[in-house]
């Protein structure tokens, strides 16, 4: 499996950084608890020499259809979508989106269009959601690429989430370029690989996510296509910046490390991560997996080991209950049954989930984000 050329500059001359062996194809809970049936391929990351952009390998269009073929129990985005409200209105103003022609991009699943109801609201996805169809008229279904979208009609295109997830991303900014008014804006949100390094580094690379942009490659692809960034608002967890077609007064600064160096510090604090599970105490027998999703999925395929000691898992979201946990027969079940395993020692990813759950059940248990921020301490006396 090989990438012929970068997606962002067109590029062939490509840095392979690694590969993932054996990766979930689906990192939702699934249907069946035959593990045979739970697909899995390697992840091969490369990182272009030209342009510096982090990406996977090629995919066909068939595999990139099946990759969303299982459906997914999206989380609930509710916090993002606030964030990215508050910085979009100080930014722009509370009604500049007002009476405007705005078109969602990949916002099928999650439409910001609530937000927004004094706008003409336009979404163009490959399988939008009922919900969405409620929230406007105005559905383009099928691949934005060649959707029949009217060229120079919207004031704001809009992009949350999804340029990740495109496997030819070039040719959808090319098509927004078409799509916006030459006075419009284009708002781009994309996870950032500096930030899932420091926070979510298990969450950084998986099949669905085929582009790990940074704040360099997002300019140079919305560049290639006659966008100047304007702001850059978040450059934390997530990258969300304004683009517009016209040059800003003063360039937008900003710093990063380079892809290769984001890309060593995930494999690094991989490893280090490997001896602080090992080391754990509450990790030696069979432990419970708590939450079943996505980052779970992605932090027990880092370390198969750990996988198979799982024998239990909960979580809260009642569409997952009763699946069973990528690359297991564990089921997912409901957090109230917990009292019956108290002793289990359990696998966590975040604090807050930590510190709930072992107060409130009186468990035992390891907490993955402590280990992290104890391996920050570490890089950062180096
Ligand atoms: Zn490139």
């Amino acid at each position: 499996m090989s990438l012929r050329a970068c997606r962002v500059c067109q590029g062939t001359d490509l840095l392979h950084h690694s590969t993932l062996e054996n990766f979930p194809v689906f990192i939702w809970p699934l249907k069946t608890p035959e593990i045979s049936k739970h697909p899995t391929t390697n992840i091969e990351l490369y990182i272009c020499k030209m342009c510096g952009h982090a990406q996977l390998q090629d995919f066909s269009d068939e595999f990139v259809s099946y990759l969303y073929s299982e459906g997914s129990c999206l989380e609930d985005e509710r916090a993002l979508k606030t964030e990215r409200h508050q910085k979009l209105s100080q930014n722009l103003g509370a009604t500049f989106f007002d009476h405007k022609r705005v078109l969602d991009v990949g916002g099928g699943n999650n439409p910001y269009a609530m937000f927004l109801p004094k706008s003409e609201y336009w979404i163009s996805d490959i399988a939008p959601t009922p919900q969405a169809k409620e929230l406007t008229p105005h559905i383009v279904e099928g691949p934005f690429e060649n959707a029949a979208i009217p060229n120079g009609y919207f004031d704001v295109i809009f992009s949350f989430q999804s340029m990740e997830h495109f496997s030819r991303p070039s040719d959808v900014v090319s098509k927004m370029a078409k799509s916006l008014k030459d006075d419009g804006i284009l708002v781009i949100e994309v996870p950032n690989f500096q930030g899932l390094v420091n926070k979510l580094p298990y969450y950084t690379l998986f099949h669905q996510h085929i582009s790990i942009f940074s704040v360099t490659s997002l300019f140079k692809i919305a560049e290639k296509h006659g966008f100047f960034p304007h702001n850059l608002l978040r450059q934390d967890e997530v990258i969300l910046a304004i683009f517009k077609k016209s040059k800003p007064q003063e360039p937008v600064e900003f710093q990063e490390p380079t892809s290769v160096e984001m890309a060593n510090r995930l494999m690094n604090r991989f490893k280090i991560l490997k001896t602080f599970l090992e080391k754990d105490q509450n990790l030696i027998g069979e432990i419970a997996a708590y939450s079943a999703g996505g980052s779970m999925a992605l932090m027990l395929s880092h370390y198969p080991q750990l996988r198979e000691k799982v024998t239990l898992c909960f979580d809260i979201d009642k569409r997952k209950q009763g699946r069973f946990l990528p690359l297991t027969a564990v089921p997912v079940q409901d957090p109230v049954h917990i009292a019956k395993h108290k002793a289990v020692p359990f696998l966590f990813l975040n604090d807050t989930l930590y510190d709930l759950i072992v107060k409130e059940y009186k468990v035992k248990g390891a907490n993955v984000a402590k280990m992290l921020a104890e391996i920050d301490h570490i890089e950062s006396e180096k």
